[in-house]
């Protein structure tokens, strides 16, 4: 069964959470975990928010949500404000499993260039005191911290949710996968292709040697198979330019 992880995204709606430089919470937070959900998937771990847009969204009603869902682990996505730097998570006290995915996830946010101040047990939050779920609370930065530097793009929110995703899969075992290579690119027409190439493909297309795949795809060449076409036909030219007139069948 593939494992489940609930992303609590902190503040929403006519909750803003806290502002400063330009930054609003609830955007970043909900920035941050997009990104942590869209790693997590792409690893096959099934993944559900409180919240996709910009909503009302309680801590009461994600506790409800999380706890329906009976997740795997449980994080919370908040930025932090009021006078520091550095990135924090809370677990509520007692929770290894809590505490073992809270420093996973530490280190990830470390290994972009980030301090911490610690993973730190607490009870006095809602979303650590009611989960059934192992929770950890992350706030990411501060927003009136000169750490906001490092996270006020959205690259920056992206590696930062990433690092919390990296964070999860290692708690989970889950060895990291880079992004599938982009698909090559193919040629659909003479045209598209590189100029040195142009003469020879277009030769074999005269000729009725090469023909294309039909519809939209047309040749369907990519940039190695047309080069080994000119090569092949360089050869067949060279071949028939060598090749003696008086070359006779033996007598018979
Ligand atoms: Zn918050």
């Amino acid at each position: 069964m593939a494992n489940k992880i609930f992303i609590g995204v902190g503040h929403g709606g006519a909750d803003p959470g806290a502002r400063a430089n330009g930054l609003v919470e609830k955007d970043v937070n909900l920035a941050v975990a997009l990104a942590m959900r869209d790693v997590l998937v792409r690893h096959g771990v099934a993944v559900r928010m409180s919240r996709t847009t910009d909503k009302d969204d309680t801590v009461q009603q994600e506790v409800a949500e999380c706890n329906a869902y009976q997740p795997d682990y449980a994080v919370e996505v908040h930025s932090n404000a009021g006078g520091g730097t550095g990135f924090e998570a809370y677990t509520y006290p007692g929770s290894a499993r809590a505490v073992a995915l809270a420093r996973n996830i530490e280190r990830q946010v470390m290994a972009l260039g980030q301090t911490s101040r610690g993973v730190k047990q607490t009870s006095r939050f809602y979303w650590l005191r009611k989960t059934t779920a192992p929770a950890v609370l992350c706030e990411g930065f501060f927003l009136d911290g000169a750490d906001h530097q490092k996270f006020r793009t959205p690259e920056q929110q992206q590696a930062l949710g990433t690092a919390y995703a990296r964070g999860v899969l290692q708690t989970l075992g889950i060895a990291w996968q880079q992004d599938a290579p982009a698909a090559e690119k193919r040629y659909a027409t003479v045209d598209e292709l590189p100029a040195d190439l142009r003469p020879a493909i277009q030769a074999l297309v005269d000729s009725g040697a090469l023909r294309g795949v039909g519809g939209s795809r047309g040749l369907d060449l990519t940039y190695d198979m047309a080069r080994m076409l000119v090569v092949s036909k360089r050869y067949t030219d060279i071949e028939a330019a060598t090749m003696r007139p008086a070359a006779q069948p033996p007598d018979q």
